[in-house]
């Protein structure tokens, strides 16, 4: 599943870069080219631009219509909408800030360009090859396990919440 994600939801693209989806995200761009792209590359468009919500209907092309200002309940809305779960995401596979996919690199390549401790204590690095990045761990991971246990909550929490209407 490949998203596009408008210029207002730069937070949620990068949470769905975290989760290990193709996610692109331009902070300028023309509608033109975003319907073009979608349709190209075969994309979902993710907005909350009411017009462009319709143009992409109109042109045939999958389109949801995102309404929370808060990126935990659109990302939430997100993996709702297209009944994903989370054992089915491919997490710290790809870069947060360009959407690339991650390559592993040998320890001893990356010495110089991360700090001294991080290399002391971690064994298992990756790089963007986009633009250069080095991710490891201590810092994406421990992220990324935060942002899944919150969703399980929020998610748990909708539920129990709906049981307690019955
Ligand atoms: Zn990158």
């Amino acid at each position: 599943m490949k998203f596009l994600a408008d210029r207002m939801l730069g937070k949620l693209a990068k949470k769905l870069r975290i989760l290990g989806f193709d996610t692109l995200y331009f902070r300028e761009a023309a509608e033109e080219e975003i319907l073009q792209r979608v349709r190209q590359e075969g994309r979902i468009l993710l907005t909350k631009d009411r017009d462009l919500l319709y143009k992409a209907l109109k042109a045939g092309l999958d389109v949801y219509g995102i309404k929370s200002d808060k990126w935990r309940s659109q990302l939430l809305a997100v993996l709702k909408r297209f009944r994903i779960s989370p054992g089915s995401l491919e997490p710290f596979s790809r870069c947060i800030e360009c959407n690339a996919k991650l390559e592993k690199v040998d320890k001893s390549q990356i010495e110089s360009l991360v700090p001294e401790y991080v290399y002391r204590t971690q064994e298992s690095f990756y790089r963007c090859p986009a633009c250069g990045r080095i991710y490891w761990a201590g810092s994406h991971v421990e992220k990324m396990k935060d942002l899944l246990k919150e969703l399980r909550l929020s998610v748990d929490e909708r539920v129990e919440k709906d049981v307690g209407k019955l």
